[in-house]
């Protein structure tokens, strides 16, 4: 398939969304930007469109995808209730980096859903996105704009390396704000869930809502212990591999001058090492990426994904990451750092 790449900064954004739009209302789909992570677009209310958007990713049928729209109004056609918890949310939050999940009315394909009778909205910031979606007349599903199990996707350059050839359209406009993927709240029971920790932190959503409980699945204890499949996730999609790179990840954790010690110690010259701006010179062997500098937390999640992506380039055989806790400010850091290693997380003398 012949990929049409539209650029941002080259084209007038109404040209743009005027023909991605009109592809996705033909069923095809279009790779955009999010204020978190580039989405990959599909007609949300056609399932054959999703059952694409599986395929192009090469993505498991029962992970499933989240509608994104252009319009607060647009939530009542899709779903059953809208609790008053999400109401005060929606207020505090949309647009923004906060998908919530309800009881899904019929209109929504079970493709769509991965066969659940709930279904996740998010109604995102980005500019881009929201000129695209306000000129659908229909939500649109859109996961991450990678191959399945690969590093999400932060730059237009990271989506065509995934997904050219394979989809209709990419919308280019280089680097997106954010550089993680959105809060996933359940709104569908009786108590909030927090179902993979985002840009918006726990704290945050309790000082609106009051408590919420977190999924066990996602605890970084669980991830490192592989009790995410026996921990029976809601949502079947977090128990998949995820945002790894090529070469196996360890995160190696213990005090500073410890953990450079052991790292250097295990370290050759093809491995890969993932650290901060203040110990970059601390290495003298191996590849090493720095996701940014510990006064700026934001920064390093922002960058997070793409360091990930850039060892594939280097071509390093293995991956040794400091632990990057202190600088989890949100609890999606250490989330995403902990699912690339599948969890391999040793202390210095366990390396
Ligand atoms: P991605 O689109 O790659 O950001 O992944 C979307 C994630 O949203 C899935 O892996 C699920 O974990 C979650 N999700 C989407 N819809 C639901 C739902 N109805 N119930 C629970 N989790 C969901
Ligand atoms: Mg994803």
């Amino acid at each position: 398939m012949n990929t049409r790449i539209y650029r941002t900064d080259l084209e007038p954004l109404e040209e743009i969304v005027k023909v991605c739009a009109g592809l996705l209302e033909k069923g095809e789909l279009v790779a955009f930007p999010t204020e978190t992570v580039y989405g990959l677009g599909g007609n949300g209310l056609n399932a054959e469109a999703a059952r694409k958007i599986y395929e192009a990713k090469g993505r498991p049928s029962d992970n499933p995808l989240i509608l994104h729209i252009g319009r607060k109004e647009q939530l009542y056609e899709l779903v059953t209730e809208v609790p008053e918890k999400a109401e005060k949310l929606m207020e505090a939050f949309w647009p923004g980096p906060l998908t919530l999940i309800f009881g899904k009315k019929d209109c929504v394909p079970d493709t769509t859903s991965g066969g659940l009778q709930t279904i996740a909205i998010r109604f995102p910031s980005h500019p881009v996105a929201r000129a695209l979606l306000c000129a659908c007349d229909f939500p649109v599903a859109a996961p991450s704009a990678n191959l399945s199990g690969r590093p999400s996707t932060t730059k237009g350059s990271h989506v065509i390396d995934d997904l050219n050839g394979r989809i209709s359209a990419i919308i280019d406009a280089g680097d997106v704000p954010i550089g993680v993927e959105s809060t996933i709240l359940d709104l569908s029971g009786s108590q909030p869930v927090m179902l993979r920790p985002g840009f918006i932190s726990a704290a945050e959503i309790e000082h609106v809502i009051g408590p919420i409980a977190i999924d066990p699945a996602v605890t970084n204890d669980n991830i490192i212990s592989h009790s995410i499949e026996t921990a029976h996730p809601k949502a079947p999609g977090m128990k998949y591999r995820h945002y790894a790179p090529k070469a196996p990840v360890t995160v190696v954790s213990g005090e500073t001058e410890a953990m450079i010690r052991a790292i250097k110690t295990h370290a050759d010259e093809s491995t890969g090492i993932l650290t901060v701006d203040e110990h970059q010179d601390r290495y003298d062997k191996g590849i090493v990426l720095s996701v940014g500098s510990k006064e700026k937390p934001e920064e390093i999640l922002h960058n997070l994904f793409d360091v990930l992506r850039s060892f594939d380039e280097v071509k390093v055989d293995r991956i040794l990451a400091e632990d990057l806790s202190e600088e989890d400010t949100t609890g999606a850091l250490m989330n995403r750092l902990l699912k690339s290693a599948g969890g391999n997380f040793l202390k210095t003398d366990e390396l």
